[in-house]
């Protein structure tokens, strides 16, 4: 297994083809538009400056890195020859069915179909293909290059081999694979949404401001992030579906997401990416934005 195709180029897919082409795979990277890809790519070498920098890898390697990485507009063209497929589109059912059913054309066969959703069934997802034994989930952590963990989702009808190739294949990255079943949220985002809905829920209530959330769960808790700076940094936006997704799945009103991540999300605040969240990013800082509202 040589030749990976990733698709999207956004937070976590240039994070994911940086990942395989840092370990000498051949990617294929794929998104919407030549400036999403540009957007990708610079974010990809950027990353790789600081690693230069850090002296963790050589100039050399960078330019390696680089080179094993083409940009493709067009899924037919970008999935051509690759063994694996690692899709990273946004986080949309509707979407993810319709890759998949187009992968399922495009690919021959024994081609493994992995996704890296948060939250979307990947039973669901292989529902939409031939070939239901080879799809699975390849749920890689933010920043992919640096997060260790990969949580593989066996779906309902997952083969024993596409996860045992699946998992050889993590621990080539160097990442730790972690096997897990295909229930809403998997272990992941079962544990950790609740816990940033519940800071949400905490500022709306007007307990304490963003900062002290933040500051005592970090401080308190040995968190290397608050919740709320994890949030804005996770994409608010995500968080919510991800929260959707269990309210769905689970029937239960304790994945209900708080009415004013509901509303950010509404008014297209969804964190670093929007340039505000929790935290205020446009002057290239973290700033906190909204607390003094909730404060009682
Ligand atoms: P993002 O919004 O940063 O990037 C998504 C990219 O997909 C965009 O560049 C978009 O143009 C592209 N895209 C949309 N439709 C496409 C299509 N048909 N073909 C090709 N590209 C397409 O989103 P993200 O945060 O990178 O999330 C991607 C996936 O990873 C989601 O399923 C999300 O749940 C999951 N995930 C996200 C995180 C996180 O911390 N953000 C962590 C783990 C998993």
């Amino acid at each position: 297994m040589k030749n990976i195709a990733v698709i999207g180029a956004g937070t976590m897919g240039n994070g994911i083809a940086h990942t395989f082409a840092q370990f000498d795979y051949k990617v294929n990277l794929i998104d919407l538009s030549e400036t999403s890809l540009e957007k990708g790519m610079a974010t990809v070498t950027k990353n790789l400056d600081r690693m230069v920098a850090k002296e963790k890898i050589s100039e050399a390697d960078k330019t390696r890195t680089l080179g094993n990485i083409s940009t493709f507009t067009k899924l037919e063209e970008g999935v051509k020859g690759a063994n694996l497929i690692v899709e990273a589109a946004t986080e949309n059912l509707d979407l993810k069915l319709k890759i998949f059913r187009d992968l399922d054309k495009f690919c021959p066969a024994e081609t493994i179909l992995a996704s890296n959703t948060s939250s979307i069934s990947i039973t669901q997802i292989a529902s939409a293909t031939s070939r239901p034994e080879k799809v699975i989930g390849m749920h890689f952590m933010n920043p992919v290059p640096i997060m260790k963990l990969v949580e593989i989702i066996k779906g309902y009808s997952t083969s024993e081999e596409t996860f045992k190739t699946v998992e050889e294949l993590s621990k080539k990255l160097s990442k730790v694979p972690v096997e897990v079943n295909d229930y809403p949220g998997f272990v992941a985002n079962r544990i950790l949404m609740p816990m940033i809905n519940e800071a949400v829920e905490t500022l709306y209530n007007g307990v304490a401001g963003v900062k002290e959330i933040d500051t005592v769960m970090m401080l308190g808790m040995a968190h290397p992030m608050g919740p709320l700076a994890l949030a804005d940094f996770i994409g608010l936006d995500v968080c919510l579906s991800i929260l959707n997704v269990m309210y769905d799945g689970f029937k239960n009103p304790k994945y209900a997401p708080c009415p004013l991540l509901v509303n950010m999300v509404m008014a297209g605040k969804l964190g670093a990416k929007s340039g505000e969240g929790f935290y205020d990013y446009s002057q290239n800082r973290k700033a906190e934005t909204i607390s003094s509202q909730f404060k009682k």
